[in-house]
């Protein structure tokens, strides 16, 4: 099996992820950047986040694992001092995976160009100086002209990142839907909008029409993307997933609760 381990720069995870390279060499795994069959994130979320962008065109022959240098977080099933334990895992694999829904992106640029993207967490598309003023469909028909600062469109694994903040549900992950939040929306005499989140079906599509393409920033997971001027944005459950070797397994909800609500500790 051939593993390679991503690492974020902090001290703690360059620490861990040479000591977990050195174990799985000497555990015989071939331990390369090329063509991986699992790659070991170690860091957070946001490292995760990086290591699926680095190997997003080859998401069907891989698996993810994380590893966190802090507390537990949504992509990271281990704690940096669990890497024997996890060695152990890779050593009895048996190819335990489970995959998880991701976003597609298709932007048409105003010259007709077009973009074509996913995001594991989320997509938005803002307006920083000035209202964002776009038309929304769903499934091509006319919904909302939304006024405000922008909207967020999230998989079910980034409902627990920006949608929340923005007074989204938290979905399960093994739902196959797309959630739609609203990010400081204009409500008033003249200017309406749902007001609320929105479940997409895995059917479905959103597609976002901004009323003069220019000044908006687009971002996808950690990335911004606000140097062109976009005529459409085109939102759908993608046709890929991202699948994690799963060794062992936590309560999603236990997940939520350990993150936000911290009772049990
Ligand atoms: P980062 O690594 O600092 O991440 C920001 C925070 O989001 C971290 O605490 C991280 O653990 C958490 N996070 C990331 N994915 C998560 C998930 N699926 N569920 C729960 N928490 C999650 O910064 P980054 O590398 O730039 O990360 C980009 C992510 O930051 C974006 O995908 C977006 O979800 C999030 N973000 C959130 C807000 C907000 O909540 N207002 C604003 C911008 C970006």
């Amino acid at each position: 099996m051939r593993v390679w381990v991503f690492s974020n720069s902090g001290q703690a995870s360059t620490t861990a992820a040479h000591a977990l390279s050195k174990k799985l060499k000497a555990a015989g795994f071939t331990v390369n950047p090329a063509r991986p069959d699992v790659v070991i994130t170690v860091g957070g979320d946001g490292t995760l986040l990086s290591a699926f962008h680095r190997y997003n065109a080859a998401l069907d022959k891989i698996r993810f694992v994380g590893v966190h240098t802090g507390h537990l977080g949504f992509y990271t099933d281990w704690r940096d001092f669990e890497i024997d334990d996890l060695v152990e895992a890779l050593k009895n694999d048996h190819g335990e995976k489970i995959g998880y829904p991701l976003l597609d992106i298709k932007v048409t640029y105003m010259d007709d160009t077009t973009g074509h993207y996913v995001a594991l967490n989320e997509s938005t598309l803002k307006r920083a100086t000035s209202t964002m003023k776009a038309d929304m469909y769903v499934k091509d028909n006319f919904f909302e002209s939304f006024r405000g600062d922008g909207l967020c469109v999230c998989t079910p694994t980034g409902s627990t990142a920006y949608s929340k903040s923005n007074g989204g549900a938290v979905l399960h992950p093994r739902l196959r839907a797309l959630q739609v939040t609203e990010i400081a929306s204009i409500n008033n005499r003249v200017y309406r909008t749902l007001s609320a989140p929105m479940i997409i079906a895995p059917d479905e599509w959103v597609i976002l029409r901004p009323e003069d393409g220019v000044n908006y920033v687009m971002t996808i997971d950690q990335f911004n993307m606000s140097d062109r001027p976009i005529k459409e944005v085109r939102y759908k459950i993608a046709d890929e997933q991202i699948y994690f070797a799963r060794y062992k397994h936590m309560h999603f909800w236990d997940r939520v609760e350990d993150a936000f609500i911290g009772a049990k500790h």
